[in-house]
């Protein structure tokens, strides 16, 4: 095997290593990257160094961006005293494809997890609880994954905030053990509807 063909089984490694690709389709994708170099290839590969080097977290919500606080956060519009809890960046972007909320968000970076060990401290609890006051927050949406770890969290983190600010949570339309980022956006706006007190 030459050197150039080792660089390319190299890109096929790591691509297999992305959610969703396995070594099968990681060859494939980088044989179609090769053969259509000027329009895709340089230009992913322009865009992933530049990502590569912009991209952080914001320091207030977890969004991920490319400046210490993030668009959401900056605009003042959405300082409308509606904070949107939710898992994953992944989640924030779903909700924001469906444009439903028009709030501010609050990623956990996970769930509580006994067999994982994930505790609060591990998930960006204690700036959520910070933020209540700090934004004059007055509804807290707790917009977690109906999944067993997402509702011990949500309870978890109702119990945290009690007496403190009105929680809701999402309501029907989020299938058991069902993620956001897999709905559509038609059942995200349903379930952020009919989202019920806690
Ligand atoms: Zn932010």
């Amino acid at each position: 095997m030459t050197r150039s063909t080792d660089k390319i089984e190299e890109l096929i490694a790591l691509m297999a290593r992305l959610p969703g690709l396995g070594p099968r389709s990681a060859r494939r994708a980088v044989l179609h990257l090769i053969r259509k170099r000027g329009l895709l290839l340089t230009p992913l590969a322009d865009s992933m160094k530049e990502v590569a080097e912009t991209a952080r977290e914001c320091l207030n919500c977890g969004n991920v961006g490319t400046s210490d606080i993030c668009e959401i956060c900056e605009d003042e519009r959405r300082a409308n005293g509606e904070l949107c809890v939710v898992e994953d960046v992944a989640d924030l972007w779903a909700m924001e494809r469906a444009g439903v909320f028009k709030g501010r968000y609050h990623v956990l970076g996970g769930t509580l997890s006994a067999l994982d060990g994930v505790g609060p401290d591990e998930l960006r609890i204690p700036q959520l609880v910070n933020r209540i006051q700090a934004e004059q927050i007055s509804e807290v949406i707790l917009a977690l994954n109906a999944t067993i770890d997402g509702q011990t969290t949500v309870h978890y983190i109702a119990d945290q905030l009690e007496g403190r600010v009105e929680m809701t949570s999402l309501a029907q339309g989020v299938p058991i053990g069902g993620e956001l980022d897999y709905l559509d956006d038609g059942t995200i706006s349903a379930a952020m509807a009919a989202r019920k007190k806690l």
